[in-house]
This record gives structure tokens, C-alpha cells and sequence, in this order.
């Protein structure tokens, strides 16, 4: 991309983006694995408040079998009293037709389809193969171009596996393919138990940018071992501007053993206003209403900048 690439300063020769864009993830991949479940109007009052604060895309919550996931019972109530503003771009997870279904009786017409990118995990996590998983997703995304509605594709583990380990870039490219031949071009790489690192990210989006350079990239990272934002410096390094955070850095996977905490928003909207990166987020709204998180869930979470702000620092 000639000419869209700034250079950043510090006497290094970064190549940074002059803007990046979040996805906030909190209201589903976050709460989706607290304890306490929130009311929907608390949920309204946190999708309302990142809003304001800046966010343009907001993961809403999931339409899953609520007995599965009980925290997202309430995503049909959530999107009927949701704001609209125009220009915010509102998406829920789903896992199948009648999630679609669900999303679009609501007016939630940006959809998630999410397989995993390890068997093992798959087989676990669902009781499924990854293949017999992508044939659903082949109904659904007709379904959804009938419809009108954008589906992006996710692909969870695509760095890492707790039970295979280190997920070969084979096992993704392959996911990224059966979601290309369905006409799904945006397509989010989730280290969904946190074991990536800087180097494996910037190899994985490297390889995939040269390859797939039509598609719209996106990283989603937990920063369970505490690399998240440094995976993040790698994806800018490798080219990519699109990353997902959760306020309050919430979340986690149920299946997923130890795999607490998605990137913190905060965190992420730190250092790229350091950097000179635009997020179009005000930070300072956004740690008022990370500690409003904090207050609704009952508990700490692993933020920095909420541990900085809590302590009454800047
Ligand atoms: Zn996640």
C-alpha cells in the first residue's frame, strides 16, 4: 500500500499505520464467561457507552444455543434496545442458520461464523470437525448474501492448540480457503488461548497478507501469557490494521483451560495514542467505563491501564 504506510519515530524504523481500527469484543467474547450475568439493560448501558467512547464496530453478543452459552441468552433483547448511530457497525457470533436467523429477525446483519483451525479443539469445543463445521458455513453464508448481511469468518486457535499445540499455518490456510470459496473476505485470526507470540504473528500474517491480499485481515488476541499488545506491534509490523479488544480486557474460552483475558480495549487504545496511531477512541471515556465493568462483573480484570487508573494515575 504505497503512501498509506507512515514511519514512526524513536530512532526506529517502524512501519505503523497512521490509524488502526478495534472491534470491541467485550459485551460477547467478555462477558460470555463471567459468573455474574449482566441484565440487558447493564449489557445496553456498556454497547451505548463504547460507542460513544468512539467504537465503530461492536461484537453485541453470540446466537448460540442459550443452554450452551447462557450468559448470551439474552443477545435478541440486547439488539432491540441498542442505540443505532449511523456508521457503527454491529455483529453478533453465530454458529449456524438459526443463529442467522436470530441475528436478522433483530436487525444485527453482520455475522460471525467461527471454526477452529485444530481438530482436537474443534472436536472438543463443539463436538465437530472443522470440515463438517465450514460445510454449515457454506448454507449460512448463502443464507446471508440472500439476505443481504456480511458474514465475516473467524478462525480460532490459528496460532495455538491446547492439545495439539503450535496449529501449523497449513491448518489455517486451509479455513481461509473454504471461507474464501463461500465469498467471505473479512476473516479475523484468533489466538484463543493466548500462546502466540510476535514472532509466529508476524510469520502467519506475512505469509497470509502475500497470499490472500484481497482479504481483510483481523487479530484477535488473549493476553494470557501477557503478549497481547507486543502480538499486536508484530500484526501492525506485518501489515495489519484491524484488531479486536475487549473493554476491561475480559474474556476468555470456556474450552479452553486457562485462557483468560482478551486484549484489554484500553491497553490497546494506549499504546497506539502513544505511537501516534489514531483509534478514534477517547481513552479517557473508555477507563470510566472499563471501571464500570469492573464494578458490574464484581472483580479486577487484567488491565494495565485500569490498574493505573484505579490507583488514581494517568
Ligand atoms: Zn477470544
Amino acid at each position: 500500500m504505497p503512501g498509506y504506510w507512515a514511519t514512526g519515530g524513536f530512532g526506529m524504523k517502524w512501519t505503523l499505520p497512521p490509524r488502526i481500527e478495534i472491534c470491541e469484543v467485550g459485551p460477547r467474547d467478555g462477558l460470555q464467561n463471567e459468573v455474574t450475568l449482566l441484565t440487558v439493560a447493564q449489557k445496553v448501558e456498556l454497547i451505548d457507552r463504547v460507542v460513544e467512547h468512539g467504537a465503530h464496530r461492536v461484537e453485541i453478543g453470540s446466537f448460540v444455543n442459550p443452554r450452551a452459552v447462557p450468559a448470551m441468552a439474552d443477545t435478541d433483547e440486547v439488539a432491540r434496545h441498542i442505540r443505532r448511530p449511523v456508521g457503527v457497525e454491529y455483529r453478533a457470533l453465530v454458529a449456524n442458520l438459526k443463529g442467522l436467523e436470530r441475528s436478522l429477525g433483530v436487525e444485527i446483519r453482520n455475522a460471525k461464523l467461527t471454526a477452529s483451525a485444530s481438530v482436537s479443539h474443534s472436536l472438543r469445543n463443539l463436538g465437530r470437525t472443522p470440515s463438517d463445521v465450514m460445510g454449515d458455513f457454506a448454507t449460512c453464508a448463502d443464507f446471508a448474501r440472500t439476505e443481504g448481511m456480511q458474514v465475516t469468518g473467524a478462525i480460532s486457535t490459528a496460532f495455538g492448540c491446547p492439545y495439539e499445540g503450535q496449529v501449523p499455518l497449513s491448518a489455517v490456510r486451509d479455513l481461509v480457503e473454504q471461507f474464501l470459496s463461500m465469498g467471505i473476505q473479512e476473516i479475523s485470526l484468533s489466538d484463543t488461548i493466548g500462546t502466540a507470540h510476535p514472532g509466529l504473528v508476524h510469520e502467519y500474517c506475512v505469509a497470509l497478507k502475500d497470499e490472500y491480499p484481497r482479504v481483510l485481515w483481523t487479530l484477535h488476541f488473549h493476553n494470557t501469557r501477557g503478549l497481547a499488545l507486543a502480538n499486536v506491534l508484530a500484526g501492525l509490523q506485518a501489515g495489519v490494521i484491524r484488531y479486536d479488544a475487549a473493554f476491561a480486557g475480559l474474556g476468555g474460552c470456556p474450552f479452553a483451560p486457562g485462557a483468560t483475558g482478551n486484549l484489554a480495549t484500553e491497553d490497546l487504545i494506549n499504546m497506539a495514542h502513544s505511537m501516534g496511531i489514531a483509534t478514534g477512541y477517547d481513552l479517557e471515556g473508555m477507563l470510566r467505563l472499563g471501571l464500570r465493568v469492573q464494578e458490574l462483573v464484581g472483580h479486577t480484570t487484567d488491565s494495565a491501564m485500569l490498574r493505573v487508573a484505579a490507583a488514581g494515575g494517568k
